[in-house]
């Protein structure tokens, strides 16, 4: 009989939200879809491309769309299949069986998925209740116990707080450890490492168009970092990891920085008249214990009836996300956020009551 080895023995596949809702609020997507022109950009596109052949393995068109839009060098940037795929050639390649991959949490889950399938040796250090980065323990720890590898995301999902860029450098320049920096919500703030990247041999970048570029269909991210680095993750990631379709449709909007600039600006103003709105309840019903200022298009809150409350706006078909006594809520259109709010009242004026 065939025995699954032990570390797969207890995982279960990745379970997103199932099911179908008006408003999904749940997964940090832009509301924005890619608009009548942009489509038929991709249309045409779309019609040169042989379908019989391999892509380009090193998605250059993609590369250098990214690399114009953020300023950075061509040289320094490697696609991948989502910043997802990203994060596993890291922890899979970069590093090695029983090596010390430094977490924090809460943080992205992804982190800790990866190191464990790659049988790191996956150390999270708590952000104690403040759920802040705390950069001079991080770096006492790294010291002490020989860590060789730190990863976190800035601004952080769940958390939507950013730590400042001055932290962030404190910590890649007091290590020799690797730093993997995700970026996946720094469009949303103003303090990327991006153009810092050619200073440092330990940093990578990751970026994703799955957030504020309105691209999570089509899995395309990003890692930005000296040649060194660069070299060795070409090197080791799949030949063929980011599809034709996907380098095209990449390479297209990530040309569109006016349009892109808008959308991001959108998505901010949106993420505070939602978080301003969740202040007022938050002021009006103690069950909002605290609604933590956001760096990213998604607002974070605390609150011990969380799974109920999740649970009330699913039913009004209202999907946001629960962790363990938090809820996160992506900004929506106006409508949405309108919609969302509204319900969110109406179960916390029955949840007061009961
Ligand atoms: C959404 C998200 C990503 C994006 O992953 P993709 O695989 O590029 O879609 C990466 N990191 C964090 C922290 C995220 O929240």
């Amino acid at each position: 009989m065939y025995t699954l080895c032990e570390k797969v023995q207890g995982l279960t596949p990745y379970a997103p939200l199932s099911g179908q809702y008006r408003i999904r609020l749940d997964a940090n997507e832009s509301y924005f879809t890619p608009d009548a022109m942009m489509m038929e950009r991709f249309a045409k596109e779309l019609a040169r491309l042989d379908l019989n052949r391999y892509p380009d393995p090193y998605a250059v068109e993609a590369c250098k769309a990214f690399a114009e839009f953020y300023g950075v060098p061509e040289s320094s940037v490697t696609a991948g299949n989502g910043s997802d795929e990203l994060i596993g050639i890291i922890c899979g390649s970069l590093l090695q069986k029983g090596d010390k991959l430094l977490t924090f949490s809460p943080d992205f889950s992804m982190y800790q998925f990866y190191g464990e399938i790659y049988e790191l040796e996956t150390l999270a250090l708590s952000k104690g209740d403040s759920l802040q980065l705390d950069v001079d323990e991080a770096i006492r720890f790294i010291q002490e116990n020989g860590v060789s590898a730190v990863i976190f995301s800035n601004p952080c999902n769940p958390t939507s707080l950013g730590l400042s860029r001055e932290k962030v450098r404190k910590l890649i320049r007091s290590t020799e450890a690797l730093v993997v920096l995700d970026e996946a919500y720094m469009d949303f703030w103003d303090q990327s490492m991006l153009p810092e990247t050619q200073q440092y041999d330990n940093l990578i970048v990751l970026k994703t168009c799955s957030k504020a570029i309105g691209m999570a269909a089509i899995r395309l991210g990003f890692a930005v970092a000296k040649p060194t680095l660069t070299l060795a993750l070409r090197a080791v990631k799949s030949p063929y990891n980011v599809n034709s379709m996907t380098q095209l449709f990449g390479a297209q909007v990530l040309g569109c920085k006016e349009y892109l600039d808008w959308c991001c600006k959108a998505l901010v103003k949106s993420r505070e008249a939602l978080q301003q709105g969740l202040e007022g309840l938050a002021a009006r019903f103690p069950a909002l214990e605290q609604v933590y200022p956001s760096c990213t298009n998604f607002v974070f809150v605390r609150c011990s009836a969380a799974k109920t409350i999740q649970t009330a706006l699913a039913e009004r078909s209202i999907a946001v996300r629960c962790f363990d006594g938090y809820l996160r809520i992506t900004a929506g259109s106006s409508e949405e956020n309108a919609a969302f709010l509204a319900a969110l009242t109406e179960i916390l004026v029955k949840e007061g009551k009961a």
